[in-house]
């Protein structure tokens, strides 16, 4: 195992690692974990004798390709063989992930690596350049986040106001709470706009964090025309915490190499949606996560970051693998194509395209004003002419587009996709 408290001091101290120091602390940790994983936890220990593999095989980041890639369903089906030997679930932390796939992973952790979770949260936020003095206020979990000493001293103060509350409540306790920073949901975000109208007349934050789910670039414009505001992304899962975040250079996110191992498979039919993400935490020993394909598409930046960091960068998550155009012919497209085309209408203020069949697709529009029927139909021979293959698309323009209780979705496919990655391209950062 890592040693804990000097990784939880190392963290607490904020340090990033140099890029020289980086690669000595990711080899140090995975081969703890490979080591820890092939002793005490039943399910890794089969997994690797039946892949021919011993923990003298993965000596370093390069190795991990030996390791196969892990589904959430198989390690779902695994139940307590996927833990620890004796690991106590009553002492320890039980989250589970939001289930946008249909089925949630109940994941635990022990208090000792949460602690080193909430660690990595507060470096992440610090580098991030939200200050410890700053009113936060996150809407958009639905999970108790634990009281933590820093919190005691008043640091990093956070309040939860829950997406569940009545719209109208949400919008009374921000109004209350004043944030200068308000986290939020790009959903919850687009549920408050909706109600009333402006971001200027709820609160005046210098920044808005959004993390969960990708922004899209209408949300982001009509906020951004309404007022000055600094937009960060963050990244993370419950499986593996804090991924990655965005600095102040705004060039991408800095991932938390020295915690999480990020891989992206091999996907080469969708070029502009990113590729498969798997992850590795180096963090998480009472259940690991090797090769865990977490279900988001990402991208890696392969340049540093102007701000001199040497945490490499990715670009913000493009969704989930199941967010997939699968055509007549097979050919798979991102839904993300269509977003430039949309971009020319300057009155929309919520989208949403579904693919009812395999050559039956609606596009809903909210628009703030009515536009012309030759825009609309420029607008529609446009899109047809992305898809490329002989479909058809209905353009309705409605006054509201219905929203899941949590998540609201931009794409939604009634078609099986399919187009699982089979290659995995890269195994190390960038
Ligand atoms: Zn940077």
């Amino acid at each position: 195992m890592i040693d804990y408290v000097s990784e939880l001091a190392r963290l607490l101290r904020g340090c990033l690692p140099s890029s020289d120091e980086l690669e000595a602390i990711r080899e140090r940790k995975l081969r703890a974990l490979i080591s820890y994983a092939y002793e005490h936890v039943p399910f890794y220990r089969t997994r690797f004798i039946a892949a021919g593999i011993t923990p003298d095989d993965v000596r370093g980041v390069s190795d991990l390709r030996h390791v196969p890639v892990l589904t959430r369903d198989e390690l779902r089906a695994a139940g307590a063989d996927g833990r620890a030997y004796g690991v106590d679930l009553a002492h320890g932390r039980v989250a589970r992930t939001s289930g946008s796939s249909g089925k949630p992973l109940a994941v635990f952790r022990t208090p000792g690596e949460d602690r080193l979770r909430r660690a990595l949260e507060f470096r992440s936020m610090r580098w991030a350049g939200l200050r410890p003095r700053d009113r936060i206020v996150n809407v958009g979990t639905t999970h108790a986040i634990p009281t933590s000493p820093l919190r005691y001293l008043g640091l990093y103060r956070l309040t939860l106001v829950s997406p569940s509350l009545p719209v109208d409540e949400q919008i009374a306790r921000v109004r209350q709470l004043q944030p200068n920073v308000l986290w939020i949901y790009p959903t919850a975000l687009r549920a408050l706009l909706g109600r009333i109208g402006s971001l200027r007349s709820l609160a005046h934050p210098r920044t808005i964090v959004t993390s969960a789910e990708p922004l899209d670039p209408v949300l982001h414009q009509r906020v951004s025309t309404d007022m000055d505001v600094e937009f960060l992304n963050f990244y993370g899962s419950v499986e593996s915490g804090r991924i990655a975040w965005e600095c102040a250079a705004h060039e991408g996110l800095h991932i938390n190499a020295d915690c999480v191992i990020l891989e992206l498979a091999g996907d080469t039919e969708l070029p502009d949606a990113g590729s498969s993400v798997i992850v590795t935490n180096l963090n998480s020993f009472a259940m690991p996560f090797i090769r865990y394909r977490l279900g988001d598409r990402c991208e890696f930046i392969q340049r540093p970051c102007s701000c001199g960091v040497a945490l490499p960068l990715m670009k913000p998550p493009r969704g989930r693998d199941w967010d997939v155009v699968k055509l007549p012919s097979g050919k798979l497209l991102s839904p993300w194509g269509i977003n430039p085309f949309l971009r020319e209408l300057d009155s929309l203020q919520q989208f949403r395209l579904t693919q009812e069949r395999s050559d039956y697709f609606v596009l809903q529009l909210v628009l703030a004003r009515p536009i012309a029927d030759h825009k609309l139909a420029t607008l529609r021979r446009q899109l047809l002419s992305h898809l490329g293959e002989p479909v058809t698309l209905d353009i309705d323009v409605v006054d509201a587009i219905e929203e899941g209780a949590l998540k609201f979705r931009t794409f939604i496919s009634k078609v099986a996709a399919g187009g699982a990655p089979t290659r995995v391209r890269a195994a190390q950062n960038p």
